[in-house]
């Protein structure tokens, strides 16, 4: 008997229909003899507005909220209602939606009152999008006879106390999933967990970060011992590049742990960059596949990918990023400039997406995204006031219209003339590189763009990847 893990993104439990085709492939999946560990997302946009509400109740929008609470009530009680006949189960579903609407009203009220919300605040907000979910989720499989229950992850997946992008701590939820939810798995009981939630220690409710449903996944798989992970979109898999940005994109069967880490981390959405973390030292196989087509294989993501000929795999954007130089004619041969200004964007919070140094040593820039950019500058400015003053150090730019391109694929490793090709294929598309850096694992290769250049770019280099898929 196997245990898979599977996870449900938003747009995969978005609608009644959607739910239905869930719910057929658990139910097919547990006749096959399988144990299924289910995490699910909110329902599709019901992130989103959870944190608009909350922006609502705080400048005193209180018909804002209130109307939000009753889209929410819709969409839920649609599903529940369309999906299972009248019964007890359907009838307590509805009264535990109803109710937690109630408090998430009752939240609102409150961040209304003091016009203000602190970050522990929103992710108790927005926990009730994967709390809703899950119950609708689990009321139907138990409509088809599977012995589903709903739970909040909180009770298992712990984690600090850095609201909105919490980090899980691993012995704790190791210890918690093997010794109350394996139990469970054992005794028949298929859990249906909220994905993207936490809690801490003494109980607060905690989220990983956007996107964090992927990650939440593949927590559960590896501590519930599964033999897989299958990620169940609205995609057919991995692609070679977004689809949304280039329609030519196709599905990649086989992809590495590595190539789909630097893909994530490179802008595609399809995973959270986190989700290979739990998982990779287990060799688990994870399966990115489409909810609303359950024929297709999907992509295999394993340790291996794939060895073809295939040097540009995939290609990907990250929009919103601000390019940060620090440049200067006192810099040349001056040790520690850039450790000292790592360290100031560090204790700034922000995560460095990618580096980049010209060899005159008389400049160097690295990317950060928008939000942090005008923190960062400051940190460094501070951290460098005293070569600023001096002259040595002239300034610390920040270019804001820019976006990160990124080509992937380990067969770039020990081929020569990849870069040469990437490079001049964007000259012959006539765009303007204004920096590049190679990853020290040479499986991807990144540099920046101005962004009216994004489509353009991510186009011709398509070309290099489609090139090597074999139709
Ligand atoms: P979910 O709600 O299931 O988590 P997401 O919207 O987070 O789904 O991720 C799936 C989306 O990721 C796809 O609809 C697609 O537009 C986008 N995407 C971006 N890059 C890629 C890629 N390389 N391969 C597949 N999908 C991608
Ligand atoms: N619902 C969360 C979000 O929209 C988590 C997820 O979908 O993965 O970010
Ligand atoms: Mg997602």
């Amino acid at each position: 008997m196997k245990t898979l893990t599977m996870k449900f993104g938003g747009t995969s439990v978005g609608t009644p229909e959607a739910i239905a085709s869930v719910v057929g492939i658990i139910t097919q999946s547990i006749q096959q003899g399988n144990r299924v560990v289910v995490v699910v997302s909110a329902m599709a946009g019901v992130t989103d507005l959870l944190l608009e509400s909350v922006k609502m109740a705080e400048s005193g929008n209180r018909w804002g909220y209130l109307s939000t609470a009753q889209k929410l009530r819709d969409r839920h009680e649609e599903a529940l209602n369309l999906l299972i006949t009248p019964s007890q189960n359907r009838e307590r579903a509805l009264a535990e939606i109803a109710e937690m609407l109630d408090e998430y009203t009752e939240i609102c009220q409150a961040i209304n009152i003091l016009k203000e919300a602190t970050p522990r605040i929103l992710d108790a907000v927005v926990s009730y999008g994967e709390r809703l979910s899950s119950r609708v989720v689990a009321a139907v499989l138990r409509h088809h006879g599977v012995s589903a229950r709903a739970f909040d992850a909180g009770e298992f997946l712990i984690t600090n106390d850095a609201h909105q992008q919490a980090v899980p701590r691993w012995d704790v939820t190791q210890a918690r999933i093997e010794q109350k939810l394996n139990p469970l798995l054992d005794q028949g009981v298929t859990p249906v967990i909220t994905g993207f939630l936490g809690a801490t220690e003494t109980g607060a409710v905690t989220t990983l970060g956007r996107g964090g449903s992927d990650y939440s996944g593949a927590i559960f798989a590896a501590y519930t011992h599964s033999d897989e992970l299958i990620i169940w979109t609205d995609v057919d898999g991995v692609m070679t590049t977004d689809p949304r940005v280039d329609r030519r994109a196709r599905v990649l069967p086989y992809v590495s742990y590595q190539e789909v880490g630097e893909l994530a981390f490179y802008g595609a959405k399809v995973l959270h960059p986190k989700t290979v973390q739990p998982i990779i030292d287990r060799g688990m196989p994870v399966r990115v596949r489409n909810t609303f087509n359950p024929s297709h294989p999907g992509t295999l993501i394993s340790a291996n990918g794939e060895t073809t000929s295939t040097v540009i795999k995939a290609v990907t954007s990250v929009r919103n990023v601000s390019l940060l130089t620090v440049s200067g004619r006192g810099m040349i041969g001056v040790p520690g400039i850039a450790g000292r200004t790592f360290l100031a964007a560090a204790r700034a919070g922000a995560n460095i997406l990618m580096i980049s140094q010209s060899s005159s040593e008389q400049s160097f820039c690295f990317l950060v995204t928008d939000k942090s950019a005008q923190d960062v500058k400051l940190a460094i400015e501070r951290e460098l006031a005293a070569e600023i003053a001096s002259k040595d150090v002239d300034r610390v730019e920040i270019q804001n219209d820019v976006v990160i391109i990124t080509a992937v694929g380990s067969g770039m490793r020990g081929t020569p003339g990849v870069a040469g090709r990437v490079f001049s294929v964007m000259g012959e598309a006539g765009i303007n590189v204004v920096a590049i850096a190679q990853g020290s694992s040479e499986c991807s290769i990144s540099f920046v763009v101005e962004e009216r250049n994004l489509e353009r770019a991510v186009t011709a280099l398509h070309d290099l990847a489609l090139e090597n898929v074999s139709s």
